[in-house]
């Protein structure tokens, strides 16, 4: 799978994708992940990239011609479709779901607005507009972090082990069975300060173990997530 992402702070985005297991996966060819400054896709001397809103208002709105250029410029490299997202605070809620959905395409390109926002014409070249949440963040760059970050783990080889995505939360999203939390995890000591890890854990018993996981999933779904199990 093949990412874009065009931001006016390329550097804000430089070295999130070079750790862990996404520069892994970028390591070995299974994604590539590029980041477009949108200052190199202005005409003018002084790289304009924003201006007043029209209608009055306090700020400034990015213009879409260094948008529709960047994409262009990208589109003419790819030799397939992208999806072509918008990351915005009006845009549709990402989720588990939308992110296995979009580790189906062969490539994204992730648009990063900055101040007031992007001149609304710019959804004219796009396919998604996507909000990682009901609040504002200040820039686009750490929403196409979590959005590349979500879909790249979803990419097959990317997590060496499958079963390691199937024990995570809200991996049932959007199939027939609702869509639990992931179930608690410990790991050595047994016991620190009178804190202990379930007996069960350590029995080694496979069956228990399992039953153990899907109760604690299930309790913790219902104390933090009920809205999951509506239904
Ligand atoms: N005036 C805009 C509004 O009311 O929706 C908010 C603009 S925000 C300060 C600047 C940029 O941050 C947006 O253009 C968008 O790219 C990004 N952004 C802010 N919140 C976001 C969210 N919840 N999800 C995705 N992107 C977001």
């Amino acid at each position: 799978m093949r990412i874009d992402i065009i931001t006016i702070f390329p550097q804000m985005l430089e070295g999130f994708f070079g750790l862990g297991v996404i520069g892994q996966a970028c390591q070995d060819g299974i994604v590539q992940i590029f980041v477009h400054d949108l200052r190199s896709f202005t005409t003018d001397k002084h790289q304009q990239v924003d201006d007043r809103p029209y209608g009055g208002g306090p700020g400034m709105v990015l213009k879409l011609e260094p948008f529709f250029r960047a994409v262009e410029s990208i589109r003419k490299e790819l030799t397939v479709e992208p999806r072509v997202i918008l990351l915005s605070a009006q845009g549709k809620l990402f989720t588990q779901k939308i992110a296995r959905e979009l580790a189906q395409a062969p490539a994204l390109v992730l648009l990063c607005g900055r101040y007031e926002g992007v001149d609304e014409r710019v959804l004219h070249i796009c396919t998604d507009e996507i909000s990682i949440g009901d609040y504002v963040l200040s820039g686009g760059e750490a929403a196409a972090a979590v959005v590349a970050e979500a879909v790249a783990r979803l990419v097959p080889g990317v997590v060496g082990k499958h079963e390691s995505l199937e024990q995570d939360s809200f991996y049932s999203e959007g199939g027939a069975t609702p869509p639990l939390l992931g179930p608690p995890q410990y790991t050595r000591p047994p016991e620190f300060e009178s804190l202990k890890v379930p007996e069960v854990l350590l029995t080694g018993d496979h069956r228990r173990i399992e039953e153990f996981r899907r109760r604690a999933a299930l309790e913790k779904t219902l104390k933090n997530r009920p809205d999951l199990l509506k239904g």
